[in-house]
């Protein structure tokens, strides 16, 4: 738990939320769309241009060496936090970017490029592809399309009613052909936290691999990926205190050393001749071209500033004000929470439907009240759909948020209703 004297330094280190909307105090609940970010990671980038920038692995000169040496220290920091080694680290440009890379990457190895060691990449006819009722479109489209591309076919693990994955159809759902199974780790929906461990050892027994969306859990727990099982994971910087751009594809060694690279060119390679490439061992095989060296280093600085409040501290806090707006959600006549609604097993994701009122409109009558939350179908689709409706408003916790954000909103949510002449 964070202690009240840590929580105001911690939000002493976001400059943004001393602004006013709307002649009121900004109460940011959108944290699950994009954090804030602290001063240390602004400077952090600020100062890569101002006294360090120069092109990484390049050049003999003083500043390529010290911009390289800040680039990979970002990526060991990075890597640090997450539990994995830097060589196990390939940056990207977010969460969708890695999830892109690994499905090209398989059609890839299903076109023969990297030969006999990415063959148990391949895809075809008779393979499955498993994914789940509660992805977001980032992990679930592109296995789609890999699965049209290379004739596998996608089943899915359904979502209950409330909001959780349906685990019981696990033997069936996964079973002799599946290849994959691409699953979210945290809804950025309904909040439910995937129970891992028993989706982990089925795929493993059939023989398939297990990629993780990590994006709403990497930020907000304290999280061991290596240790988790699973063989890829994604999580994106911007959604945990770093700079928009840049994320990271977390994969097992072997893996990243068998799995065929995407993106081709400088950066990525050993020996080029008019004819042939020979490509540099992971994570640069798969960092073609110029990489967003100022957003790592400032991804580096967001890994050390959560690192060392410590995450266990930091996922309390969360959990607390989780307990705080479900407790206080619930109670509101005319409100339904999409998802568990007790915090159990949970982030501090809420997404809500308030009857009669339109989420847009639900989102607009907060913003006057300087309350931000984001409303639309969250880029998640099925599970709206399957929770009986098009889209919804959410409110999402984060590092910096207090109880005086949970309970501005509390407080200003049962106005939305009268706003439109609907009563209480
Ligand atoms: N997966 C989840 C669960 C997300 O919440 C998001 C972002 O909203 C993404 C994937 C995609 O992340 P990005 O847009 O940063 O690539």
């Amino acid at each position: 738990m964070l202690s009240a004297a840590e929580l105001a330094r911690v939000r002493a280190d976001f400059p943004l939320l001393e602004r006013e909307v709307h002649g009121k105090p900004l109460v940011y609940l959108d944290w699950g769309a994009t954090s804030q970010k602290p001063e240390i990671v602004i400077d952090a980038e600020q100062d890569y241009y101002l006294t360090r920038n120069a092109a990484v692995h390049r050049g003999a000169h003083t500043l390529a060496g010290e911009a390289t040496e800040l680039f990979e220290g970002a990526r060991a920091e990075v890597a640090r936090f997450v539990g994995a080694a830097p060589g196990e680290l390939v940056w990207t440009s977010g969460a969708t970017a890695g999830l892109n890379l690994l499905a090209y990457a398989m059609q890839n190895a299903t076109l023969g490029s990297g030969g006999e060691a990415a063959r148990p990449f391949a895809l075809g006819p008779g393979d499955e592809i498993v994914v789940t009722e509660l992805e977001h479109h980032a992990n679930l489209v592109p296995w789609q399309q890999l699965a049209a591309r290379t004739g596998a076919s996608l089943r899915w693990i359904p979502a209950t009613d409330s909001g959780r994955l349906d685990l019981s159809v696990l033997p069936e759902v996964v079973r002799e052909r599946t290849r994959v199974v691409a699953v979210t780790h945290a809804s950025n929906v309904t909040g439910a936290v995937t129970d891992l461990a028993p989706i982990v050892a089925r795929a493993h027994e059939v023989g398939a691999l297990v990629v993780l969306d990590a994006c709403q859990s990497v930020p907000h727990l304290a999280l061991d990926l290596p240790g988790l099982g699973v063989d890829f994971a994604v999580f994106s910087g911007h959604k945990m205190l770093a700079p928009h751009g840049v994320g990271a594809l977390y994969g097992r060694r072997e893996l990243l050393e068998a799995l065929p690279p995407v993106q081709t060119g400088g950066s990525m390679v050993e020996v080029v001749t008019m004819t042939e490439t020979t490509f540099l061992p992971p994570p640069q095989k798969f960092e073609a071209g110029t990489q967003p060296v100022a957003e790592a280093i400032g991804f580096g600085a967001a890994a050390q500033y959560l690192g060392d409040l410590g995450m266990a501290g930091v996922a309390a806090h969360e959990h607390e004000l989780t307990e705080r707006l479900l407790a206080g959600i619930v109670q509101l006549p005319h409100v339904r929470v999409l998802g568990p609604t007790e915090a159990v097993d949970r982030v501090g994701v809420v997404s809500f439907e308030v009857d009669g009122v339109h989420p847009h409109d639900v989102g607009q009558v907060l913003d006057a009240e300087g309350i931000a939350v984001r409303v639309g179908h969250h880029c998640a689709q099925p599970i709206h759909r399957r929770l009986g409706v098009a889209s919804s408003a959410r409110a999402s916790l984060g590092i910096a948020s207090n109880t005086d954000d949970v309970d501005a909103f509390l407080a200003a949510l049962p106005t939305v209703r009268p706003f439109f002449g609907l009563g209480e």
